[in-house]
């Protein structure tokens, strides 16, 4: 992918929003934003679970991600089946992710702008909670929403659970399932991802910040998107989007 298609494709972006969801312009009834941001690689600099899974996997969980990387089986599903294989107490855990994770630059002026512009900032993670509640609390970032993967730590292995909006179990597209329901309820939605199954929300997303394979794979399907290398740039991004959507 050349800059100049990331360039022109932002510099389009600055211009108008995608038309490609006619149903989630519908949906807009009011200007409030919903910031979705994934977390694992995006506000982290890397993805915490696969250093955790490196550092205490016992059996081979990259098969598991090479048939995620496919699209053989669903992020839900490995996630799920890779974290059976952790052997390690909650303690050691968190020790680990204290001393490895580290989040990406800009984070805390993203919460802050949010707050000022009375945006709604939501982290939708298939991560795992207990890691994502260690690394923001120690970051001093308090009181921001936080859907992701339960965690329960048991003597065979580690137990990951997906729970959706409507408090039953969720076993694919968890982020997508958040983004129908933001959009269900009106908000202008804008996408932070870094990641293959970022794609799904992005898609449906007014607006996308991204980073890695959610860059490439938003170029490769013409979604317009802002290259996001940290989150100063989806600060300045933000600042130049219209603060409204037109109507279908
Ligand atoms: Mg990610």
């Amino acid at each position: 992918m050349s800059s100049l298609i990331v360039i022109e494709t932002h510099v389009k972006n600055m211009l108008y929003w995608s038309m490609r969801d006619k149903f989630a312009m519908r949906s807009i009834s009011s200007e409030k934003t919903l910031i979705q941001c994934d977390f694992d690689g995006t506000v982290t600099e890397e993805d915490v679970s696969f250093l955790i899974l490196d550092a205490f996997a016992r059996g081979n969980w990259r098969k598991l991600l090479e048939d995620y990387r496919k699209n053989k089986i669903s992020v839900d599903y490995f996630n799920k089946q890779a974290f059976t294989m952790v052997r390690a107490s909650k303690e050691t855990l968190t020790e680990f992710v204290r001393t490895k994770a580290k989040i990406r630059r800009g984070f805390k002026e993203l919460i802050d702008y949010c707050h000022k512009r009375d945006s709604r900032l939501v982290i939708v993670s298939n991560g795992l909670d207990f890691y994502i509640d260690v690394i923001l609390s120690d970051a001093g970032i308090k009181n921001i929403e936080v859907f992701a993967a339960r965690t329960k730590f048991r003597h065979e292995g580690i137990e990951v659970q997906y729970i959706g909006p409507d408090g039953n179990e969720a076993n694919k597209g968890l982020k997508e399932l958040y983004a129908r329901l933001f959009l269900a309820k009106g908000y202008r939605l804008i996408y932070l991802g870094n990641g293959a199954s970022d794609i799904y929300p992005a898609r449906l997303a007014h607006h996308v910040f991204a980073r890695d394979d959610l860059l490439h794979q938003c170029t490769k399907e013409n979604i317009s998107c802002t290259p996001l290398t940290d989150f100063t740039d989806v600060v300045k991004g933000l600042k130049l989007l219209p603060q409204s959507c037109p109507n279908s």
